[in-house]
């Protein structure tokens, strides 16, 4: 490495930002991928015409509209944004998380979340100098350990909570009672972060209403659209007005505009997908809970956490891919994971493909 670049570097680059390591994606090739939570399903040949012709109509030499108006016009219907709450769009969830962190952080602010969940809370509080605490979820069920919370809400002070509803990567909902008490007791924003939505059944959306201090955060990318990159966040404009000075003006270009109008004319055949794979999750957990030897949790989500053999994961993992199947260790990100690993519930094909894997891995 250039010895003379890495001088200055070190200079001026936070020892912070220098201390952590990059999101890992693996490379994929052949493999079936089953470790990001993406929808296996694409869409009907006439409807992928019916995408193109839109696109023919669309001007690349023009900046797209900055307030995206139609898209949001259509996502307010679509999602059911309560009337009087505002929407912002991102470029996937993860640019709202990244707003909404730039916006609070000064020197000894916090953000808290429960661990283990969604590493980027994470790592954007590290990037832009918050400090982060991790409150442990209660090992044997992996919900909130209420006495924790409410201890490290009242001695921190957060200025933003995040509440991955499902979580991610344990798979369940916390109790509906409990997350209200931590959107009444905190002193800032509580961010639910609804990724999950679509197979999850239960949303904060209409209690937007009722609390001044609750953002609820979606995204289209695990319901089929993860290429698109569009994350939403919804909320009273009280909050959404100062968080849009952070947005840089033209964050969702206009491909992605013009295809996410057309991808929700069409949300029932993303619904029927998500429904699909609802049906699938619960054909896939009584497979896994069949298998000895291993412990499945139970999942509102499209993926399914399952802990094996103590001191076994890593070789099982291997074992799965080298089969030809990718899934994620969640072995080591946490003391409360130990043991873990993490699939995405796929088409009947796919499932199986990984039950066999992991049959023989066993
Ligand atoms: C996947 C995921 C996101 C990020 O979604 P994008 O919109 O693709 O950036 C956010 N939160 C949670 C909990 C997730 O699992």
């Amino acid at each position: 490495m250039n010895a003379g670049a890495v001088n200055i570097m070190t200079q001026w680059i936070r020892p912070q930002l220098r201390a952590l390591s990059a999101y890992h994606v693996p490379d994929v090739g052949h493999l079936i991928k089953l470790d990001a939570m993406e929808n296996p399903y694409t869409w009907p040949a006439p409807m992928v015409d019916e995408w193109l012709n839109v696109l023919r109509t669309v001007s690349l030499n023009r900046y797209p509209d900055p307030h995206a108006r139609d898209l949001k016009a259509r996502l307010r219907s679509t999602l059911q944004v309560p009337p009087g709450m505002d929407i912002m769009l991102g470029n996937g969830s993860d640019e709202l998380i990244q707003i909404i962190a730039m916006a609070v952080a000064a020197p000894g602010r916090t953000v808290l979340s429960p661990e283990p969940s969604f590493s980027m809370y994470r790592m954007i509080a590290a990037f832009v100098g918050l400090e982060f605490v991790g409150v442990p979820l209660d090992a044997k069920d992996y919900g909130l350990d209420m006495p924790a919370m409410r201890e490290a809400i009242a001695r921190h002070r957060p200025a933003v909570v995040f509440l991955s509803y499902p979580n991610n990567p344990t798979g369940n909902l916390f109790d509906e009672q409990q997350v209200r008490e931590l959107i009444d007791i905190s002193p800032g924003l509580v961010v639910v972060d609804e990724a999950y939505n679509a197979f999850a059944d239960s949303t904060f959306m209409p209690y937007l209403t009722q609390y001044d201090n609750l953002l609820v955060l979606r995204t289209l990318s695990k319901m089929g659209l993860a290429g698109l990159r569009i994350g939403v966040l919804t909320g009273s404009p009280v909050w959404l007005n100062e968080l849009d000075k952070i947005r840089l003006p033209y964050n969702i270009s206009v491909l992605t505009q013009a295809s996410t109008e057309f991808a929700l004319r069409h949300y029932d055949i993303l619904e029927a997908q998500a429904a699909k794979l609802r049906d699938h999750r619960e054909q896939l957990l009584a497979a896994l809970r069949a298998l000895k030897g291993i412990t499945v949790y139970p999942s509102r989500a499209n993926f399914i956490l399952f802990r094996v053999p103590s001191g076994r994961a890593a070789h099982i993992f291997e074992s799965i891919k080298a089969q030809g199947v990718l899934i994620k260790s969640m072995h080591g990100a946490s003391a409360l994971l130990a043991d873990c690993l993490r699939v995405t519930v796929s088409t009947p094909e796919e499932n199986q493909a990984f039950l066999q894997a992991l049959e023989k891995a066993l």
